[in-house]
Order: C-alpha cells, then sequence, then structure tokens
C-alpha cells in the first residue's frame, strides 16, 4: 500500500503519534487533497481542528483566498508545524476550550482530519455554534460519518443525525481505508460535509426540541410515549400515531412538529 501512496513527510521528521490524543496521521496526499478541494468555503476563514504534521494544512495554505488557522493540543506537533509553516497561524491547545466566538470577526468554515476521541463532542459544538460556521468538511470514524448523516428508518440514525440536518445539508463523500494512516487505526474512516442550509429558526422551541430528541433517542427502542416520559410534559395535545413511533422514525419536521405538541400544553 505505501508505495501507492506517496507520503510528504520523511520518517525522520515524523512526530511518534500519540494515540491518547488520537493521533492517526493521514499518509496519502491524494486523500488530503480531496479533502481540501471538498471544502467549498463560503467565507475566507477556516479553522482546522488538529493539523498534526500539516498534511492537509500544506494543501490549505496553497489556497490563498482561505484566512487560515490551526488548533493542535500537541506541543510537539504545533513546534513543528511553526518549523515547517512559519507563516501559519496556530494556536496551541484544546478546541474544546477554544473561544469560537472571538476566534474570527466573521463567519468560518471547519475543517480537519479529526481526533477521534472527540467527534461527538466536535459535532456539538458545531450544533451550538451553527449561525457562525456555514461548512464543516472533514474526516470521522466511518461508524460516525454514518450516523452523523443518517436518515430517519436508519438503525444508526441518532442525536447528532437529527440535531444537524436540521440545519445543515450533510454528505456522506467517501470512505477512507485503516492502512491510510500511520498508524492504521482499528476502524475505517470517511469524510463528510455538512453545509448551511437556509433554516434561521425552527418552528418550535428551541431548546425543548434537543430535550424532546435527547429523551427520544436515550430510549431509542421505546416508542415515543414511554421514552418521554421522563420529559414530565402533557401528551394530551400530541397525536397517537406521533406517540407509537419510536425516535428513529421520526424526520426533523416530525420532531419540530411533536415538540410544538409537548411545549403548547
Ligand atoms: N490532521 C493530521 C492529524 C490527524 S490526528 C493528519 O491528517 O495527519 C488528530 C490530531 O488532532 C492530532 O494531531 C492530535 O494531536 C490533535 N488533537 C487531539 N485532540 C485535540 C484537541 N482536543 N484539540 C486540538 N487538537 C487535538
Amino acid at each position: 500500500m505505501s508505495s501507492t501512496y506517496k507520503s510528504s513527510l520523511v520518517p525522520s521528521q515524523r512526530v511518534r503519534a500519540k494515540k491518547h490524543l488520537g493521533q492517526h496521521f493521514l499518509r496519502s496526499d491524494e486523500i488530503a487533497q480531496r479533502i481540501v478541494q471538498s471544502l467549498s468555503a463560503p467565507t475566507a476563514c477556516v479553522l482546522e481542528i488538529g493539523p498534526g504534521m500539516g498534511v492537509l494544512t500544506q494543501y490549505l495554505m496553497q489556497r490563498s483566498e482561505l484566512e487560515l488557522c490551526a488548533i493542535e493540543i500537541d506541543t510537539e506537533s504545533v513546534e513543528y508545524l511553526h518549523v515547517h509553516y512559519p507563516s501559519l497561524r496556530v494556536v496551541s491547545g484544546d478546541f474544546l476550550r477554544l473561544d469560537l466566538e472571538h476566534l474570527f470577526r466573521s463567519p468560518f468554515s471547519i475543517i480537519g482530519n479529526f481526533p477521534y476521541n472527540i467527534s461527538s463532542q466536535i459535532l456539538f459544538r458545531l450544533f451550538d455554534h451553527r449561525d457562525r460556521v456555514p461548512e464543516l468538511v472533514g474526516m470521522f470514524q466511518k461508524e460516525v460519518a454514518e450516523r452523523v448523516t443518517a436518515s430517519p428508518g436508519s438503525k444508526v440514525y441518532g442525536i447528532l443525525s437529527v440535531l444537524l440536518s436540521a440545519f445543515y445539508d450533510m454528505e456522506y463523500l467517501f470512505t477512507v481505508s485503516e492502512q491510510m494512516f500511520d498508524p492504521p487505526p482499528k476502524v475505517k474512516s470517511a469524510v463528510i460535509r455538512l453545509r448551511r442550509n437556509a433554516v434561521a429558526r425552527l418552528d418550535c422551541d428551541e431548546a425543548s426540541f434537543v430535550q424532546v430528541v435527547k429523551a427520544g433517542f436515550n430510549q431509542r427502542r421505546k416508542t415515543l410515549r414511554n421514552a418521554l416520559r421522563q420529559l414530565g410534559r402533557d401528551f394530551s395535545q400530541v397525536p397517537d400515531s406521533m406517540l407509537s413511533k419510536r425516535a428513529e422514525q421520526l424526520s426533523v419536521a416530525e420532531f419540530v412538529s411533536l415538540t410544538r405538541h409537548l411545549v403548547q400544553t
């Protein structure tokens, strides 16, 4: 495999991968380029999460229209980036603690071959900052990518699929084999793209919508009548046909309508 894919890094330049930081360095330039090309970048500002040794960064920097910033938690990688990409704006630290409100003066896209150990947190942060982030492109472990982009009725459709598809158009772009990484992870990976849709606000109380979606899926095998009981809301205005379904059968629009029925009463 390794001979088919040219790596931009010679072994002596490599930082030793630290597994607790989810470090699986992409070693295919071709895939790195495809990921960077998938970013339509509706705004100039772009945040890269976990650049590592810059396999994606090098191609992002070639796109001179972009204003790039990278956040990396591993000080050894940060040091490496300073040496090899002196003009790159690198923030040394944890993405989960990064102040996204003040990082750029305008909305920004997110890109990365993400650290898989914080996949859900990255996606929940995206949901929280949806009005500042018009696009996310990047690599997750395949199961996460499938869950996020799943449609109603699918066994893997879940909380993040509903919350994110309320505000983003989702695309599963391509699958990436474990052999494309150093060291190879135990699982396959996949690249997805999320682009903000035109929905500014949902037609229901949004905090309640999040509660309803979470409660519904937390007991996903139960009917909504049973799964939502813990919310202590009045069900009298909710159609029976809805309460007898399970969370995984409801579209975003149906969750919105369910929330309206529950909250009006
Ligand atoms: N983009 C690189 C590295 C991917 S591995 C490549 O494709 O080769 C994931 C990277 O995320 C690692 O460099 C790791 O150090 C970094 N990372 C892990 N947790 C992080 C966090 N909480 N905040 C920022 N970066 C993180």
